[in-house]
């Protein structure tokens, strides 16, 4: 992967309109939440701290390695977003994922607090976008915990929630990291009401395995 001066402003300008996007949908709000993307196999951009996500401007954001080492910082906040390790684990694990979004979408929150699993196979798009979107454990927000609590899951799921915190999706490029933010929240959204209701049974065990032969199909694995 080549790192030029035309793809990092190109990167820079794309995860400042994802931190828009979000702050506009109500998926973080104000300085919540914070994004990245791989600039070269050694070094990443990512939101400083503290930057209100809505008005986030390209210079804003910093280079650092994949140790975490701040390479440059041009822009008022010098110091990288408190959730970096988080980040940096997800590149180490994940050579494939060119964007890291950590966002803090309501409603999917409301199910981590509710006991609602995004888990359990009753929604067809769900399996066969994501095999499935699990859960991490409880895990101090800010704090390297965040690493250790999503090691294990990120390596197999490109959306995953953090119980009571967020969520963290990957992509290959910052718009399908995006996207699979917005799938997230629309799953929980339809869960929350579909839990209102009544009891939420899951799809036969039949149906599950179609979709999951598609889902590897369309991935050029089957
Ligand atoms: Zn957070």
């Amino acid at each position: 992967m080549m790192w030029d001066h035309q793809r990092e402003e190109t990167l820079r300008h794309a995860l400042c309109e994802a931190g828009r996007h979000m702050c506009r949908h109500g998926l973080a709000v104000g300085s919540d939440g914070n994004v990245s993307a791989r600039l070269d196999e050694h070094h990443i951009l990512i939101t400083p701290s503290g930057v209100n996500k809505g008005n986030m401007r390209p210079e804003h954001l910093l280079v650092v390695d994949l140790e975490g080492e701040v390479h440059r910082a041009d822009g008022p906040a010098r110091r990288p977003s408190s959730e970096m390790p988080m980040h940096l684990e997800v590149y180490r694990l994940r050579p494939d994922v060119g964007a890291v979004i950590h966002a803090h979408p309501p409603m999917a929150i409301a199910c981590t607090l509710a006991g609602i699993s995004l888990a359990r196979p009753v929604l067809p798009e769900v399996i066969y976008h994501f095999g499935a979107i699990p859960t991490a454990p409880y895990a101090s927000p800010g704090t390297p915990e965040g690493a250790a609590a999503i090691r294990e899951l990120i390596r197999e799921h490109d959306a995953i929630l953090l119980d009571r915190h967020g969520s963290l999706t990957v992509g290959r490029d910052v718009a399908q990291a995006l996207v699979r933010l917005e799938w997230v929240e629309h799953v929980a959204k339809i869960l929350l009401a579909a839990h209102a209701c009544g009891p939420v049974d899951e799809l036969p065990p039949e149906a599950v395995q179609r979709l999951q032969e598609q889902r590897q199909r369309a991935q050029g694995k089957g």
